[in-house]
């Protein structure tokens, strides 16, 4: 049985969808559930949130030499299959850096344009945010979040991730082999995994880690998404970050050896 779907093509790039896309919606209307337009338009908005963060990550690879087989929609979020990497660690820095970038514009797009609906009227609320009546407010202050919420959660230095890819790139650019930068960044994602891990186990014994609300709105919501969420998404994504990220350092060392790595 196929398990991917082609949607369509973007810049000659095809966008697919795994069939565990579904689990991934099913989770987003579960845990906003009982509001379920709430719920489905989440899951529309994260899915094209995600696949413009890919294509930007994309985007950027291919203006730097690098290739793109496909972007693949999958549960934890999107992959952006990139078949050769630009050469030169300073472009590997833009290439990660885009998805960020892209979705911190996107978040502040949707935050300015929000602000042009200034009628509210709270009808219950959805973690930070207020559930109105206003829906353009609504929706527009929700993929605002979510999109601010894709940035700083990427950000993380947790190598295979963008903040750990960016981490790598600039160890490079400071002088260190491309081997030495790859372990050190997959020990630094590594304890971020063990991290998350343990703050799930906690979660689901009943310890929940929430950031004091006189902070910032960003800090927060950083806080809550690296310290508070607590699902079992983010242990799978740790999961996730520990298994891929032995396996490219393996690859890495094996690249080294046998065509004497990238110059
Ligand atoms: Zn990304």
């Amino acid at each position: 049985m196929r398990s991917r779907w082609t949607l369509f093509n973007v810049m000659g790039i095809p966008v697919r969808a795994d069939v565990s896309v579904l689990v991934l919606a099913l989770y987003v209307v579960v845990t906003t559930f009982p509001h379920l337009d709430v719920g489905l338009f989440l899951t529309a908005a994260l899915l094209v949130s995600i696949v413009l963060h890919e294509l930007a990550h994309s985007a950027v690879a291919v203006a730097f030499g690098g290739q793109v087989r496909d972007i693949t929609l999958q549960l934890l979020g999107g992959c952006a299959a990139i078949t050769r990497m630009p050469p030169r660690p300073s472009h590997e820095v833009l290439m990660a850096a885009a998805g960020p970038v892209c979705s911190l514009a996107l978040a502040a797009l949707c935050g300015v344009l929000s602000e042009a609906f200034p009628t509210r009227y709270v009808v219950g609320t959805l973690g930070p945010y207020e559930l109105t009546e206003s829906a353009p407010n609504l929706w527009l202050s929700l993929a605002a979040g979510l999109n601010l919420g894709l940035a700083l959660f990427n950000l993380v230095p947790a190598f295979p991730m963008d903040g750990g890819r960016i981490l790598r790139a600039a160890l490079q650019c400071l002088g260190k082999g491309k081997v030495a930068a790859t372990a050190i960044a997959v020990a630094v994602g590594r304890g971020i995994a063990v991290l998350w891990a343990a703050v799930c186990v906690l979660d689901f014994v009943g310890v929940r880690f929430r950031a004091p609300t006189e902070w910032p709105e960003a800090g927060q919501l950083l806080f809550n998404i690296v310290f508070g969420s607590g699902g079992i998404l983010l242990l799978l994504i740790a999961y996730m970050i520990w298994v891929s990220g032995k396996r490219e350092l393996e690859y890495v060392r094996y690249e080294e050896t046998f065509n004497g790595g990238w110059r």
